[in-house]
């Protein structure tokens, strides 16, 4: 039965904003009880590869994956791309558009700290990336741990960095047309990431699940480290009446800063239809 299946198809790596490299999550992920799995990268593809070949070592499935930043009606959404090919041009290049931003911005960022006294905060944050062009406020996060400034990521995020505190800087990432597109180009599908984190009224919700639809999107992430309880039982209804397809993942970012550890998530519930039913 697939619903009881051990997936988790959204983490990060080393590559973007986790902590662990590709591999060492393949190995976290195995020994936890995972038997599918996705590395979903933000805006990046650098470490499907390695990723894949970790996995199939392991005995681990992998459906390729990646998690791509959409700036929707002047809200940030991510929307998670899976069981593409890694390879396909649209794809590729349309990622790399929407990399290019960062460093910029994260020098902005550091201008907006430095403005409520926190001085010197660029390089500090870039130490944290192991891939530059990936600099996130992830690793701006953990530089203000590091400094005492913070004690932890959701203090972090309470007091700077978020919309509407210091350090947050408006970006436009892709379209929401993009995204979806450049995925199913690359024969993938596409998936709306943790829809219970972003602050859309029932209308705009009702707005975002309709236009998803209509350019080809199936798929919502329903069990997440994200939600809550409650939320688990929110967006199943939500998934039934708009029919879209569910998914299932951690979002693990590394091991001291994730809720959920990899594969630790209750299953979907049986009325559901699991993203991975034709794939397994
Ligand atoms: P960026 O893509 O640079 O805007 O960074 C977004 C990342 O910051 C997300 O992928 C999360 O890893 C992290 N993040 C954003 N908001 C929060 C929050 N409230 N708590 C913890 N992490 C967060
Ligand atoms: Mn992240
Ligand atoms: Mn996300
Ligand atoms: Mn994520």
């Amino acid at each position: 039965m697939t619903h009881t299946l051990n997936a988790d198809l959204h983490c990060h790596s080393i590559l973007s904003d986790g902590t662990l490299t590709p591999e060492a999550l393949a190995l976290r992920a195995f020994k936890q009880g995972v038997v599918l799995w996705s590395l979903t990268d933000h805006d990046e593809l650098g470490g499907q590869e390695r990723a894949r070949v970790a996995a199939e070592g392991l005995g681990l499935r992998y459906c390729t994956g990646v998690e791509i930043s959409v700036t929707w009606a002047h809200h940030t959404l991510h929307i998670v791309g899976l069981h593409f090919d890694p390879l396909a041009p649209a794809l590729v290049n349309g990622l790399a558009a929407v990399r290019a931003g960062r460093i910029e911005r994260a020098q902005r960022i550091a201008r907006e700290l430095e403005q409520v006294g926190i001085g010197d905060t660029y390089q500090g944050a870039l130490r944290y990336a192991d891939n530059p062009e990936m600099i996130s406020r992830t690793h701006f996060a953990r530089h203000l741990i590091e400094r005492g400034v913070c004690t932890d990521i959701s203090d972090v995020f309470a007091r700077y960095l978020s919309e509407g505190n210091p350090g947050y800087v408006p970006h436009a990432w892709a379209s929401l047309s993009d995204a979806v597109h450049w995925i199913i180009a690359a024969g993938g599908v596409a998936v709306i990431a943790h829809p219970g984190r972003y602050k859309l009224s029932a209308l705009q919700a009702h707005v975002l699940y309709e236009e998803f639809k209509a350019l080809g999107g199936i798929g919502i992430e329903v069990v997440t480290g994200s939600h809550s309880v409650d939320q688990y039982r929110e967006y199943t209804h939500i998934a039934l009446d708009y029919g879209f397809l569910a998914s299932r993942g951690s979002d693990f970012h590394g091991p001291q800063e994730s809720r959920i550890e990899l594969g630790h998530l209750p299953p979907l519930s049986t009325l559901l239809m699991p993203i991975w039913h034709h794939w397994v």
